[in-house]
């Protein structure tokens, strides 16, 4: 009789989207094209979609082997099944893979006996092995590149380490047709996919676990992923994740763009191709997401920094684009429509609350007009910086905070929680200044981000260089007056119970029912909850910006900024229906904006104009609106209102 073979790989469902579970996969595919454990195991259906452990533990049918691939996402429901599948099935084989087992892998034997075999590094081959020793019995001596407890001694022993396989020689899960069974009975579940094109990156930054593991790379042939892509069109897949490190990076790059173009054009799938960019944009990634942008495949290309600053990248290991390319890049991508999405992370070695506010206000001042994402720095096993002697040097303090991935449905009471750790203070950054930042990057995301103040913002710097974070930061110190802001301060009083919250362990993201089912980040919250109170808000904020240009001591008139405050109200997006759909104005402040946009000169005249919103219909469902003006549209700006003017 065969063996039953168990894979777990669980993952995030977003709303009704889940990922097929490439990794398991991967595994499976290989071990089954082996003769002898194809004849000896009978692989089970993928556990691949979380629910309360006994829910999970009650399909198992008398399992030998049971494998875990951990991430931070899954890590404690892994553990929690581990512990009672040796409960359950004492004599089953227990092993766990995936970046969460940390590179000393005899601390996850040791902490968790229940577990009896830890993979170091990629599991394809290794797990394969694995299974044909376990014929045999659990001396897996001979069996490269894992730390097993020896049945006899029950001391931990590593083996050396394993080379890096042929990837070609892998063969793909999705040819093979091991998702047949869930994406013929999909029911209203939409399946994702995570394609891979290449593994490995050679870069080294030091708070990510990809550089500081597979440092070398290896591409996936052409014809294998024109397969698998022909495969995603048949099987009418909407969304691919394209798991590369540095699209655009290789020759091969270009021509995968276009025959995920080609499949889209002919069978109307994929509809969305996302990926992670190189991070030093070459023209390569321009031709890359052009092609993409024009068959409206991706959401813009991402050019990200993590910080400007000198000294923190060097204490990274990371090297950037000089700020002046990237202000030339912003005005190249926005010729041929293409938004850019920026990214920066708060809390790394060496960055002050100087320091990470000049990051900022560089990256709009070179012309950011579209996305940036600021995160807050995590420390991930495996990576440079969850070393001791690294946490040691630069004074990282970290705390231990509930999981609650972005977009991801509510985990129910039964079901177990997972964790991050998150930088709270570095000996650059102490408590004080992190908590500065948090709100800092709050207030940025909210206003330029998600567009709630860009055109003040914009306006403010380009008519008075009037900068950024200085806008940002005065809103922050005087928008908390209750009596005369209390839009402002309402939402000031649920970020600083937000932050509080994230101090005591609380998730970085919120649930807010009447918008779904979902969770969102703190800005994004933000956001929504300002939906309803755009037209105080705006009011609000026409004071407060007058308040700081004359404490600066800047000639201005009131009915410019009037005006100004007026245009970013008509064009953020709004649920109300009954909202006008043509703004006037006594002056050209829509051709203004419209001339900034496109990096063309312009100016403020005495000029009568008037701007048509295209005001889009929500159909007054809360939910609707937040899916498609943040979900779906953040990183193409929808929380701005298309509009023409005459
Ligand atoms: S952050 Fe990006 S470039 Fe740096 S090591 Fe990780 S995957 Fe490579």
């Amino acid at each position: 009789m065969k063996k039953n073979a168990y894979l777990h790989e669980f993952n995030i469902l977003m709303d009704r989207k889940v990922y097929l579970p490439n990794v398991s996969g991967m595994l499976r595919a290989y071990a089954e094209a082996q003769p002898r454990i194809g004849g000896a195991y009978q692989f089970m259906p993928f556990l691949f979609v979380r629910q309360e452990p006994e829910k999970i533990a009650r399909t198992w049918d008398n399992p030998s082997v049971l494998a875990f691939s951990s991430s931070m996402w899954n890590h404690q429901l892994n553990l929690t099944l581990a512990r009672r599948a040796r409960e359950l099935f004492p004599e089953a084989l227990i092993v766990f893979g995936g970046p969460h087992v940390p590179t000393r892998a005899e601390k996850l034997l040791e902490d968790y006996p229940f577990v009896d075999v830890a993979v170091r590094s990629e599991g394809e081959v290794t797990f394969a092995d694995l299974l044909a020793r376990f014929l045999e019995g659990k001396d897996f001596s001979g069996v490269d590149g894992i730390v097993y407890r020896d049945p006899v001694t029950n001391e931990c022993v590593r083996t050396k380490d394993r080379s890096l396989v042929d990837i070609n020689e892998l063969p793909s899960p999705y040819l093979a047709g091991l998702y047949d069974e869930f994406l013929d009975r999909r029911g209203n579940v939409e399946y994702q996919v995570i394609l891979e094109t290449n593994r490995g990156c050679p870069f080294h930054c030091s708070f990510c676990a990809w550089g500081n593991s597979i440092t070398k790379v290896r591409l996936f042939d052409i014809e294998r992923i024109k397969r698998e892509i022909d495969w995603v069109g048949e099987k009418q897949i909407s969304y691919v994740f394209g798991a590369d490190a540095n699209f655009g990076m290789f020759p091969q790059d270009k021509r995968i763009a276009e025959l995920f173009v080609e499949k889209k054009h002919q069978d109307g799938y994929p509809k969305v191709f996302r990926v992670c960019y190189g991070k030093n944009a070459t023209d390569r990634i321009f031709e890359v997401a052009k092609l993409l942008e024009a068959s409206k495949m991706t959401a813009g290309v991402t050019v990200s920094f993590q910080s400007t600053d000198p000294r923190t990248l060097i204490l990274i290991g990371r090297s950037n684009i000089k700020i002046d390319t990237y202000r030339e890049l912003l005005k190249r991508y926005r010729r041929e429509g293409i938004s850019v999405y920026t990214e920066l992370v708060l809390g790394l070695p060496g960055e002050t609350y100087e320091s990470f506010a000049r990051g900022i206000e560089e990256v709009f001042q070179a012309g950011l007009y579209d996305q940036v994402g600021i995160f807050l720095c995590e420390v991930l096993p495996n990576t440079e910086m969850d070393h001791p002697d690294y946490a040691e040097l630069h004074g990282i303090e970290t705390k231990r905070i509930e999981l609650a991935e972005t977009h991801a449905v509510r985990r129910q009471p039964g079901e177990v929680r997972e964790y991050e750790d998150i930088v709270v203070s570095t000996r650059a950054m102490p408590r004080e200044d992190w908590k500065r930042s948090v709100t800092l990057a709050w207030m940025a995301q909210t206003l330029h981000g998600l567009k709630l103040g860009f055109f003040i913002a914009l306006y403010l710097f380009k008519r008075f260089g009037v900068r950024y974070t200085e806008l940002f930061e005065h809103l922050i110190a005087e928008g908390a007056d209750r009596d005369r802001f209390p839009v402002f301060a309402r939402e000031y009083m649920f970020f600083a119970e937000y932050l509080e919250g994230l101090l005591s362990g609380k998730p970085q993201c919120v649930f807010l029912d009447e918008f779904g089912r979902i969770s969102w980040q703190i800005e994004e919250a933000t956001f929504l909850r300002l939906s309803g109170d755009l037209a105080e808000f705006c009011r609000e904020f026409q004071v407060l910006v007058e308040k700081l240009l004359r404490e600066r001591g800047i000639d201005f008139e009131p009915e410019e900024v009037r005006e100004v405050v007026s245009y970013q109200l008509a064009r953020s997006a709004c649920m109300d229906p009954s909202r006008p759909r043509e703004w006037r104005f006594s002056r050209n402040l829509p051709e203004y904006f419209d001339r900034l946009m496109r990096d063309l000169p312009t100016d403020i005249q005495k000029k009568p104009q008037t701007l048509a919103v295209a005001a889009t219909d929500y159909g007054g469902k809360k939910g609707e609106f937040a899916r498609q003006v943040i979900w779906y549209g953040r990183r193409d700006c929808r929380t701005l209102e298309s509009a023409t003017w005459y």
